[in-house]
């Protein structure tokens, strides 16, 4: 899950990274008494703000607010700007580029320094290739003291205690909240010591189980910002079901991503279209198989369902009950195909035929039902 530029700098903040004071803009308040100068950034998820015109520094000459209806009528990359977070302005003298990442090749923790940060932090990179650091350490040991003087020396770090500070709070958010990426780029050099001018964490979705709550309130903040849930792609709960919304009016659910783009194909194939097609994600249970049925039916384009299961680690008596469970609550009555087998197949079809629910052996069988369902009226 990646998150907003604010997001961010709270935990920084609390982590004791330097960043500016400011405040979030919203689409629906207004905005009275602000003071110059300021940076207005478009919170978005995607990079590149600043040379899509997405940051602007507003000195205090002209009309702020038409700067700000400005950034909230911008899309960036297709993301649609619907706050903005603004920011003191910074006089910046040097700008540093860091961030914490996995080296997955030789899984291990990587930390990655540079003397030429800012907007053009790929390019340079590119160009210049000696003056970034890529310094892979022990995530045992975290990043040692040697590391830390080395990195500081080669880019010419007068405060190195600031520094040293600065790169032990960012492992800290990296290893606490179970990133895949902590980044600042920018880190400022600036008359008053070091300033973290842009900040980006991606957290590990599958580290949800440990950060339940946490990961929840970052989900609110974000539908909040975005004025609506997610609904078109979107991770539900655990973030282990992915839902995508489509044209047809065949709801699919699978539980693997390569089971559910081959049934995809033979839905295609027989003539048929989907309108919601989610993947259960790997191990789980009978109350996933609920939610994503119920995820799945609540799309009105969708009359009938087709689920799809291969039982490796998944026990099909498992999803049986989740699937019954949906029959006897969902009101709106819609057909539902199923093809099950692996781990407990015979006690999950027996599941099914006591329901009523037509069960399969062959996937082209169930396919083709849950076409011609959809196709004979
Ligand atoms: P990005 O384009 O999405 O990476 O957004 P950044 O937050 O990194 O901002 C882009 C660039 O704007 C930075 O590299 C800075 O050069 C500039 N910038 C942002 N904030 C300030 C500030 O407070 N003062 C000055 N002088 N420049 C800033
Ligand atoms: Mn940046």
């Amino acid at each position: 899950m990646k998150l907003y530029e604010f997001q961010c700098k709270e935990i920084f903040k609390k982590h004791g990274i330097p960043v500016q004071s400011g405040f979030l803009i919203h689409k629906n308040n207004e905005v009275k008494n602000l003071t110059p100068p300021l940076v207005l950034k478009s919170q978005v998820l995607v990079g590149g703000r600043g040379k899509a015109g997405g940051i602007k520094i507003w000195d205090g000459n002209t009309d702020v607010s038409k700067i700000i209806n400005d950034l909230l009528t911008l899309s960036i990359q297709g993301e649609k700007v619907n706050a903005i977070l603004a920011l003191e302005k910074v006089n910046i003298l040097k700008e540093i580029y860091i961030s914490i990442t996995f080296n997955r090749g030789k899984s291990t923790p990587i930390l990655i320094v540079g003397t030429a940060g800012g907007i053009d932090i790929e390019k340079s990179a590119k160009l210049n290739k000696e003056k970034m650091y890529f310094i892979e350490f022990d995530p045992f040991l975290g990043i040692l003291e040697y590391q830390i003087r080395f990195v500081a020396k080669k880019i010419n770090i007068d405060n190195y205690l600031e520094f040293k500070n600065i790169i032990r709070a960012v492992y800290k958010i990296f290893k606490e909240y179970d990133a895949t990426l902590v980044e600042i780029n920018p880190l400022a050099i600036t008359p008053h010591g070091l300033v973290a001018i842009d900040s980006k964490i991606n957290l590990d979705d599958q580290s949800y189980f440990r950060h339940e709550e946490y990961f929840q309130k970052l989900k609110e903040e974000k539908e909040m910002i975005k004025g609506k849930k997610d609904s078109d792609v979107s991770k539900f709960k655990e973030d282990t079901i992915t839902y995508v919304t489509l044209s047809g009016n065949i709801g699919l659910i699978s539980d693997g991503a390569g089971t559910g783009l081959l049934t995809l194909d033979l839905i295609n194939d027989f003539g048929g279209k989907v309108a919601s097609f989610c993947e259960l994600g790997g191990i789980t249970n009978s109350e996933v198989m609920f939610k994503a049925l119920q995820m799945v039916a609540s799309n009105s384009s969708v009359k009938s369902i087709l689920v799809v299961l291969i039982g490796g680690f998944n026990r099909m008596d498992d999803m049986a009950e989740g699937i019954v469970k949906f029959k006897k609550e969902f009101k709106k009555k819609i057909p539902i195909f199923i093809r099950m087998c692996g781990t407990n197949e015979e006690i999950g079809k027996q599941l099914m035929r006591n329901e009523n629910i037509p069960v399969f052996n062959s996937l082209n069988k169930a396919v083709k039902e849950a076409v011609k369902k959809v196709t004979e009226n």
